[in-house]
């Protein structure tokens, strides 16, 4: 907490410092600083860089929503615990910051002129761009998502995803899909499939639960996430690529290790594989190797394929998790370096970043993970330094969960 108290002050002194430079004279006009998409990275960004810019500089944020539905927390939605109404953050308290809402879609991007053209056929200049569209979903042959959700996006999906589920009869299966990472959220799926068995075993009971991975073992928490799928009698099916799904007959195909198999559902649960956002595609800013994600300088999330453009959230492609928390600290690492960069200067050397995601694993019980990154200075990557697990899932974490969340929330949107 001490630490955290002296960053925070750190960074109101950088940013007081800054606010002076940005009222230098030799400015000639307001700086206009556009963030497009209103998630954790967007809503954040937007909202510290009227903080620590205040007057100085102009803030619109790109945002096609009035309000934003939060997967953080939505399984719970699926199970029937929450409701989606919980989860959603209207934009009207971010916007008394002196943020403009442009309630719109980004289309096409003139890197050059700086020029943002919109859906309606709007036109907005910038002299820095924030990108934080999240993550797109890749398309699968015979996948309908209105027949077969994917409950990733939270919203009306995730509302299909519990109308599902509380329409099965005791005895019937559950199959979900878990992508190849990296992807949004990497316990999320196996959080999932725990909170979804400990509904069934006690509102359907007989029924099964079926996970199909395209990974090779459960990609974090390994031990509490194996412990509890032995306990719920999950069957975990690593290896397992979706080829194909009939979303009529709720069947899925999957390629384990060259063997095509096919797994029959009442209920059929499918995470595509994921890609950044579909603007970075569009705008050529997916330049890792894989050619989805977004390469960033880690100092400012400035873009190394094109000059004043920075990327946050679940579109960049750095160590860090594509996840809502760290995408919040990203923002705010973010929003600083631009009104560094606005104001003449250079962002900030010694970033630290950090990371938390609490899964519940039953109505009642959670467990969590947390992170902490700091900036490289040799190989210019975020480093992992430091990460710590629950010793074992407990009633305590699950309520502190709620608070975890309700402070993230209120820290992004309001
Ligand atoms: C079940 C589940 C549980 C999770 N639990 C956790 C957890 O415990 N901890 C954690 O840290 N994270 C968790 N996450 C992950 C977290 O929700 C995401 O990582 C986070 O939402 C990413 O934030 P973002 O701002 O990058 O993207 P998003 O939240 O997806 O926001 C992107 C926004 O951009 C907008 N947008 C997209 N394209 C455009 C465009 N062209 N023009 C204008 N606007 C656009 C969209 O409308 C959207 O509002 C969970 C996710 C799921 C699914």
């Amino acid at each position: 907490m001490i630490n955290l108290n002296r960053r925070q002050f750190l960074l109101g002194s950088l940013a007081a410092s800054i606010s002076l430079a940005l009222t230098k004279p030799a400015v000639a006009a307001t700086p206009r600083v556009v963030v497009v998409g209103g998630g954790f990275a967007g809503a954040t960004a937007a909202k510290y860089l009227k903080l620590w810019g205040a007057n100085n500089v102009e803030v619109i944020l790109v945002e096609p929503n009035a309000s934003y539905i939060s997967p953080i927390l939505s399984n719970l939605v699926v199970t029937g615990q929450m409701s989606l109404s919980s989860l959603t953050f209207s934009y009207t308290q971010l916007l008394s910051y002196g943020i403009t809402h442009e309630q719109d879609s980004v289309k096409t991007i003139d890197k050059t002129g700086k020029i943002l053209y919109l859906e309606s056929g709007k036109q907005l200049t910038y002299d820095r761009l924030i990108l934080a569209p999240g993550m797109e979903l890749e398309a699968i042959t015979g996948l309908d998502n209105n027949l077969v959700p994917h409950a990733w996006k939270a919203g009306p999906q995730t509302t299909l995803l519990q109308e599902q589920l509380s329409a099965m009869n005791a005895g019937d299966t559950f199959v979900m899909t878990i992508p190849k990472a990296p992807y949004r959220c990497p316990p999320g799926p196996y959080e999932r499939a725990c909170v979804v068995a400990d509904y069934l075993a006690r509102n359907k009971p007989g029924s099964k639960v079926i996970v199909l991975d395209a990974n090779a073992n459960i990609i974090v928490e390994e031990t509490t996430f194996s412990a509890q799928f032995a306990n719920y009698g999950i069957t975990y099916v690593p290896n397992s690529t979706v080829t194909s799904v009939d979303s009529t007959a709720k069947s899925v195909t999957v390629d384990q290790n060259g063997t095509p198999k096919t797994y029959m559902a009442k209920v059929l649960n499918v995470i595509p594989n994921q890609t950044a956002g579909q603007i970075i595609l569009d705008s050529g800013l997916a330049n890792d190797s894989s050619g989805k994600w977004a390469m960033v300088n880690p100092l400012s999330y400035e873009s190394t394929a094109a000059a004043n453009i920075h990327v946050i959230g679940d579109s960049q492609a750095t160590s860090q998790p594509k996840a809502g928390h760290i995408a919040n600290s990203e923002a705010k690492v973010c929003a600083l370096a631009v009104l560094q960069l606005l104001a003449g200067g250079q962002p900030y050397s010694q970033p630290v970043t950090n990371s938390a995601c609490y899964s519940p694993l039953s109505s009642t019980t959670a467990t969590w993970l947390s992170g902490v990154y700091r900036y490289n200075a040799t190989t210019q990557t975020m480093d992992l330094q430091v990460v710590k697990s629950a010793p074992t899932p407990s009633t305590q974490y699950f309520s502190e969960m709620r608070d975890w969340a309700g402070n993230l929330f209120a820290d992004t949107f309001k």
